[in-house]
């Protein structure tokens, strides 16, 4: 399969950025992760819009219009073959001539970087066991809202969690469970289901609005409100959600079980919506 590198498509092998790349240097850059299915891009309108923010926050012209993102970003898909993929896309700031933390001249144009990996869904007994998740200090910066490609911080806290022998790390700050590593954070408490509101502090999920829509459209429900340790430890159910990993149950939370340690009731509709959601867009 080929890769995607400032405007040809060519063998991964080929595809070589200057070391003087600012996403090299600095981690000077913002990404994007987007599912396919049966060669159909997933809330790719989304995903677009996050990338549009993601840029402006960072000061980066967008390098393409919407039409040439969405022709390039299938035909990548195109070629990579029949079955799900994940599409990788990252855009730096670009390679300058020397190595300086302002910003390069303006006739140095971004990198546009694009890949893709097979992708597969979660496996049903891996889903009906769920994850396991442990609480940590979010040592990430204050505009965790910026999807950027400087994430030594949730690196850490993702091989932290798991050299403690769970799945995922779910971030505190000043009180309040933000999200997890790489994942949203969702609690189901009394019938009700809710999500910390979205700000500086954590990374707007594009699966984070597509379960909330699916909430809304089934009549479960829902609120955008601030959740405490204490709400979490308390929880009836918590999910993560990330556009690969879509919608998993944590049954295990610091090493206690999440209520009776499966996944819950909720949860199992939630999965069941998201799912149909997904044949949908097969289906065209
Ligand atoms: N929060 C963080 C920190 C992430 O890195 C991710 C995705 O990788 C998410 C949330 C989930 O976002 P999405 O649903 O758009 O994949």
């Amino acid at each position: 399969s080929r890769v995607y590198l400032n405007g040809r498509f060519l063998p991964l092998a080929e595809a070589c950025v200057p070391v003087l790349d600012r996403g090299f240097l600095f981690g000077d850059g913002i990404y994007e992760v987007i599912p396919a299915y049966g060669g159909h891009l997933f809330r790719l309108t989304a995903h677009l819009d996050r990338l549009d923010a993601s840029l402006a926050a960072v000061r980066i012209g967008n390098p393409h219009d919407r039409a040439t993102w969405r022709a390039l970003l299938q035909e990548l898909v195109a070629t990579a073959g029949p079955g799900d993929h994940s599409v990788y896309l990252q855009v730096t700031r670009g390679a300058d001539v020397k190595r300086d933390h302002a910003f390069p001249a303006a006739d140095v144009k971004p990198t546009v970087f694009a890949m893709t990996h097979p992708l597969r869904a979660p496996e049903p007994a891996r889903l009906e066991t769920g994850a396991s998740a442990r609480l940590m200090a979010d040592t990430r910066w204050a505009r965790c809202d910026i999807k950027a490609i400087t994430l030594l911080p949730n690196v850490l806290l993702r091989q932290a969690a798991l050299d403690a022998g769970d799945d995922e790390a779910i971030l505190v700050r000043d009180g309040a469970v933000l999200e997890g590593s790489a994942s949203s954070l969702f609690i189901v408490a009394d019938g009700m289901l809710s999500t910390p509101p979205k700000g500086p502090a954590l990374l707007p999920g594009v699966t984070r609005d597509l379960v909330l829509e699916l909430a809304q459209r089934h009549g479960l429900p829902w609120a955008e409100r601030a959740i405490s340790e204490t709400d979490l430890r308390r929880a009836d159910e918590i999910w993560l959600t990330s556009s690969t990993r879509e919608v998993m149950a944590v049954t295990r939370l610091d090493g206690q079980p999440v209520g009776d340690g499966r996944p819950g009731p909720v949860w199992r509709r939630m999965a069941e919506w998201y799912q149909d959601c997904k044949a949908a867009l097969r289906a065209g």
